[in-house]
Formats: structure tokens, C-alpha cells, sequence
């Protein structure tokens, strides 16, 4: 299965799904997999992972798809590569993605773009363009990504496959390279809602070296059948006809489910764009400061992709003090203020339904404006604010072009979106 895998990956290598094979290492590590007695009954053996390349994994370039990091070889596993191989997982390669994460598009790497495998001509989205593409591909069973503000569910909705986003410290970021640590979570992209589940399970859990990580009871499915399913008025609004078709579709399987159909109202999404990117503005910058060419590599700001180095000067700029009060500040209280509304309408019921993107995405090349690119990121990051849980699955498409449909659930009840996830499928 490897061996097909990798024949594979080397024959769609125009997809540039993945920045890091190693062919021969995974030739062996297949084969002392094999040999291993002591996990053949553990619930990864065999399963073929693909990893975004900003989650350090011993020996391979984590590169974070920056010129910065080219020659970066990680030295450690991070937390949840060591979760994975003592299950019997195979670590396949590392994937493409955005320039330290920092889009939406899957087009800023210094690798160059991602394709979507199931639109040629579209963007994949992104920032985990590679581990997308490669599930979409089938260059893998699963992988993993990270998400800041829509990084996996961007690109799942674009590709057609499955994505989760745990709620903040389920999963631990250690070996994760910052984009804003606030935001950051590590979750599973898959084939299907199973694996999804199966994936978070092993990966979940306290870590020492994570202050922010809790330990959460296994995830089990549960039944959907009367679950209050929100539909948030706003988010609806904002998505385009085509895509509020398919959600509209989607939220009667939920009826069918017997799940209760709830009208939900979210005042806060014009405060969604400003307050994520003030934010990881700020941690951006500040996480950036180790890439001072003296440690790793380059000094960041000599090598580095326009959107890279648009965030570096704008972060610097408004953490100077006499600014700090004029933006940080205030992008810390809307996150406040956002945090709050969340939970009060989230009160009255198990999940959130709605789209994962307003729009469908654009033709590869196009050029957009910043403010276009972030606009992407309108009905994603409002998860990350709040710290909750959020997935994506499939939801049909337009005109081959697929759309994700996005499920919402309180902090820690990431058992109910996973659960509806399966359900929907
Ligand atoms: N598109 C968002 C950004 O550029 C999200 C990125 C992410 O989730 N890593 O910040």
C-alpha cells in the first residue's frame, strides 16, 4: 500500500500536494512497522498519515513552506506525531500550505501553489493546501493540519473531504510552528467523519509541554436525533446563492436526522475579519522574532513572501505602546465581546450549522487583494475567536466545484460536531 501511495504521489506530482518524501525511509520504517509485533493492534497500524509541514516530525524539512525554514530538518517529533506512531501510524511526507500558514488560498508557498485535485483550475484553499489535496487525492488515508483561522476547513470545503478543528487546548501544539499561538490548533483532514473522530481521539489530551492542552473524556458518536441545530441568520447571509443552496440542502438532512431546527441571530460577524487579523497580527510578529537568521536559517524578513512580510510590518507597527491601546487592545476586547454573544446563543442548542466560506474558490493566478483573501475567512475565524470546536463535510457541489458544509459546538463538546458530521454523511 505504501509502495502504491508513493507511485501515486510521484505520478500527481503537478497537484505539489507534498514539499518533503522520502521514499527510501518510508520503504523502511514500513517495513520495521511491520515487524512490530507490540502495535499491530492498535487502532493507526498501517494507516498512512500525511503531515502539513509545519508540524515538526524528526528528520524531515519543516520547512513551513518559507525560504526562511528551507533547510530547517526538525529534531524532535512534535506531541502528536509521537501519539500517532506509538498507534502504528506511517508518516508518509510533509504537505504544502501558505508561507507559515499565513492564507487561504494554498498559493503564497515558496514551493509554489497547491493544486485542487478535484478542480483543476480552482485554488484548494488553504493554508493546509497539501494535506487537502492529498486526502482529495488519495495520496494517503488521512492527514493532519492546522488551523488559525480556517486552515483546515478552508481547504476541506475547496477539496471535498473532511475536516475537523478541535476547540482550543484539546489537542497540544507542541512541535507546531506559531502562526498566532492564541488560534492554533492541530486536527485531523480525512476521507470520511469515522476517521476524523478516530484521529482526534489519538491525538487529543493533556501535555506538559502545552500549559493550554485539557484532558477530555474519549469522544464517542452519539445520535443526533433531537439535537436543537442552530441556523445563524448572518452566516447564511454572507454566503453566496449557489453555496446557500447547498447549505440550505443540507440543514433538511438534519430535519430528516430528527434533529429541532433552531433560528439563530449573531450580531458580531463585521468584528470577525478585524479582530482575528489584529490578533495575529500581533502573534505573528511576535512568534517570528526566533527567525532572526542567527538560530534558524534566514533572518525572516530578507526571504520571506509579500503576505509574510505584510504581517511582520503591520504587528510590529500596532505592539509598538503608544498603538497598542489604539488596536491589540481593542481586538482583545471584541474578542471578548464576541466570546460572549457566542456562548449565549450557543446555550440554546447542540450545534451550528452553516456554510464553511462566502464564496467558491477563485481560479488559480487570480490575483486578489488582501482584503478579498481575508474575506474568505469571514465564517471560520469567529471558531477560532471563541476558542469552540468546528468541522467540515462535504455538501455537494457547483458545477464540480465542492462545498463544505460547517458544523459549530461549544468548547469541549467536540463529540457533538463530530458525531453530527457522521450523522450528515
Ligand atoms: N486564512 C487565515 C490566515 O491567513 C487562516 C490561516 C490559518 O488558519 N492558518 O490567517
Amino acid at each position: 500500500r505504501v509502495q502504491g501511495y508513493l507511485e501515486k504521489i510521484e505520478k500527481m506530482k503537478d497537484i505539489n500536494a507534498f514539499i518533503d518524501v522520502n521514499k527510501d525511509r518510508v520503504l523502511k520504517e514500513a517495513e520495521e512497522l511491520e515487524k512490530n509485533e507490540k502495535l499491530k493492534d492498535k487502532p493507526l497500524y498501517g494507516k498512512i498519515i500525511a503531515i502539513k509541514a509545519n508540524i515538526n516530525v524528526k528528520g524531515y524539512t519543516i520547512s513551513c513552506a518559507s525560504k526562511t525554514l528551507e533547510n530547517y530538518i526538525a529534531p524532535y517529533d512534535a506531541t502528536v506525531i509521537k501519539k500517532l506512531k506509538a498507534n502504528g501510524a506511517l508518516i508518509i511526507g510533509m504537505t504544502n500550505l501558505d508561507e507559515f500558514a499565513c492564507g487561504s488560498s494554498g498559493e503564497t508557498s515558496y514551493f509554489g501553489a497547491t493544486k485542487n485535485p478535484k478542480a483543476e483550475d480552482r485554488i484548494p484553499g488553504g493554508s493546509s493546501s497539501g494535506s487537502a489535496a492529498a486526502v482529495s487525492a488519495d495520496l494517503c488515508d488521512m492527514a493532519l493540519g492546522s488551523d488559525t483561522g480556517g486552515s483546515i476547513r478552508n481547504p476541506a470545503s475547496h477539496c471535498g473531504v473532511v475536516g475537523f478543528k478541535p476547540s482550543y487546548g484539546v489537542v497540544s501544539r507542541q512541535g507546531l510552528c506559531d502562526l498566532a499561538m492564541s488560534f492554533d490548533q492541530i486536527g485531523p483532514i480525512t476521507k470520511n467523519a469515522e476517521d476524523a473522530l478516530l484521529l482526534t481521539n489519538i491525538i487529543k489530551g493533556k501535555d506538559p509541554s502545552d500549559s493550554t492542552t485539557v484532558e477530555t473524556p474519549k469522544f464517542e458518536k452519539e445520535s443526533v436525533e433531537n439535537y436543537k441545530v442552530g441556523v445563524v441568520k448572518e452566516f447564511m447571509d454572507v454566503a453566496d446563492d449557489k453555496i446557500r443552496d447547498k447549505i440550505e440542502k443540507g440543514i433538511e438532512v438534519f430535519k430528516d436526522l430528527g434533529c429541532e431546527i433552531v433560528e439563530l441571530s449573531y450580531k458580531y460577524v463585521d468584528l470577525a475579519l478585524p479582530t482575528y487579523y489584529l490578533i495575529n497580527y500581533v502573534e505573528f510578529f511576535s512568534a517570528t522574532r526566533k527567525y532572526d537568521g542567527r538560530r534558524y536559517g534566514y533572518r525572516i524578513e530578507e526571504v520571506c513572501g509579500e503576505e509574510v512580510l505584510r504581517r511582520i510590518l503591520i504587528g510590529k507597527h500596532i505592539s509598538e505602546k503608544e498603538y497598542s491601546g489604539k488596536y491589540y487592545k481593542r481586538a482583545l476586547q471584541a474578542r471578548n465581546v464576541m466570546r460572549k454573544e457566542m456562548m449565549k446563543i450557543l446555550k440554546d442548542v447542540d450545534v451550528i450549522v452553516g456554510p464553511t466560506v462566502p464564496k467558491l474558490p477563485h481560479k488559480l493566478g487570480e490575483k486578489l487583494s488582501p482584503m478579498e483573501m481575508y474575506a474568505y475567512d469571514v465564517l471560520t475565524v469567529p471558531t477560532n475567536i471563541c476558542g469552540i470546536c468546528a468541522g467540515v463535510v462535504p455538501c455537494g457541489d457547483v458545477n464540480g466545484v465542492p462545498v463544505g458544509l460547517q458544523i459549530q459546538a461549544k468548547s469541549f463538546e467536540d463529540q457533538k460536531v463530530l458525531s453530527a458530521m457522521i450523522e450528515f454523511e
